[in-house]
C-alpha cells in the first residue's frame, strides 16, 4: 500500500489518504479540503467524509464512498463595464478598466480613482474611488496598494458591483469566464457527482446554462434530472438554476441510473471536454 493511500478496506489502500476518517492525517487533509460551512454534523469514525455533507447522499453497503466530487473555480475574464458619457463619442459607451489608480495628495489629503476607458475612442473616466482621505485612514497595506495599482486590490474595485451602480444607470457583465475544473476525490463505481462551485468575484453566467455546457448534456436533460429529484442544489433557494452562478453553492447528481455516468464524470473533472 503506498504511504499516502488510504487504510480503509473498500479502497484496497489504493485511495487517497483523505479518503476516510480513520486514514492517517485525515483530519487535517479534511479541514484543508472542506469549508468550515460545508461541515453540518461531527462523522461517524471511518464514514465517507461527504455523505454527512448532503442528506440523500448514501454510502453502500460496504461502506465505500460512492462520490466524484470535484470543484470548478470560476472567474470573470472581463470586468464589469459601466455605460458612462463618452465626450468624444458624443454618447454612452462602455468603459472598461485600465487596471491603473490615479493618486492625488492635496496638502495630507489623497484622492484616488480608477481610471476606465472608452471601448471605442479610449477617451478616459476616471472613476472616484475615495476623497481627502488621510494617510492615517488609509493604513500602510492600502496606500501601498493604490501607489502600485495592485492587480488584487484594482480588481476588487473593478467587480465591486455595488460602488459602480452609484456611478452608472448601465453596467455590462461579460459573460466570458475562465473555468478551473480540480477532482477532489473519485470513488471507482461513483454514482454521484458532487460539483462545488468557487467563484470569489460575480459571474454572469446561468447555473442551467453552465451546467449543461460543461457536463455535455442538453438542459431538456438537465431539467428531466432535477424534476426526478436526481439533480439538486445545496443551499437550494427557489429557481437556483436559473439564476447567476454563486459562490459556495454544490450542486448534487444522482446518476446511479444513468448509462452514460461517466462520459458526464469526464466532463465534470476535465477542463477540455467542457
Ligand atoms: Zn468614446
Amino acid at each position: 500500500m503506498p504511504s499516502d493511500a488510504c487504510s480503509c478496506p473498500s479502497g484496497d489502500g489504493l485511495r487517497p489518504v483523505w479518503h476516510c476518517q480513520n486514514a492517517p492525517n485525515a483530519a487535517a487533509a479534511v479541514s484543508a479540503l472542506q469549508p468550515s460551512r460545508n461541515i453540518a454534523t461531527p462523522r461517524p469514525k471511518g464514514a465517507c467524509l461527504t455523505a454527512s455533507l448532503v442528506d440523500f447522499q448514501t454510502e453502500d453497503q460496504d461502506g465505500m464512498c460512492n462520490i466524484l466530487q470535484v470543484r470548478w473555480t470560476l472567474t470573470p475574464k472581463t470586468s464589469p463595464q459601466p455605460w458612462i458619457a463618452c465626450s468624444g463619442c458624443g454618447c454612452q459607451k462602455p468603459f472598461r478598466s485600465s487596471g491603473k489608480i490615479r493618486l492625488n495628495a492635496n496638502g495630507k489629503r489623497l484622492d484616488a480613482w480608477l481610471v476606465y476607458k472608452c471601448i471605442d475612442c479610449d477617451k478616459t473616466w476616471n472613476r472616484t474611488l475615495f476623497e481627502r482621505r488621510t494617510v492615517q485612514d488609509l493604513g500602510p497595506s492600502t496606500l501601498e496598494a493604490l501607489q502600485r495599482s495592485d492587480p488584487d486590490w484594482v480588481q476588487a474595485q473593478e467587480f465591486d458591483l455595488d460602488g459602480l451602480k452609484r456611478k452608472a444607470k448601465r453596467i455590462d457583465e461579460p459573460p466570458d469566464v475562465i473555468l478551473r475544473k480540480q477532482t477532489i476525490r473519485a470513488a471507482s463505481g461513483w454514482t454521484l457527482l458532487d460539483i462545488e462551485i468557487s467563484a470569489e468575484f460575480p459571474v454572469n453566467l446561468r447555473f442551467d446554462r453552465l451546467l449543461a455546457s460543461e457536463l455535455a448534456i442538453s438542459r431538456s436533460r438537465l431539467q428531466a434530472l432535477r424534476d426526478g429529484g436526481k439533480l439538486r442544489a445545496h443551499p437550494d433557494r427557489n429557481d437556483v438554476f436559473r439564476h447567476k452562478v454563486k459562490d459556495g453553492v454544490r450542486i448534487i447528481l444522482d446518476l446511479s441510473e444513468i448509462a452514460d455516468r461517466q462520459a458526464i464524470g469526464e466532463s465534470a473533472a476535465n477542463s477540455d471536454n467542457g
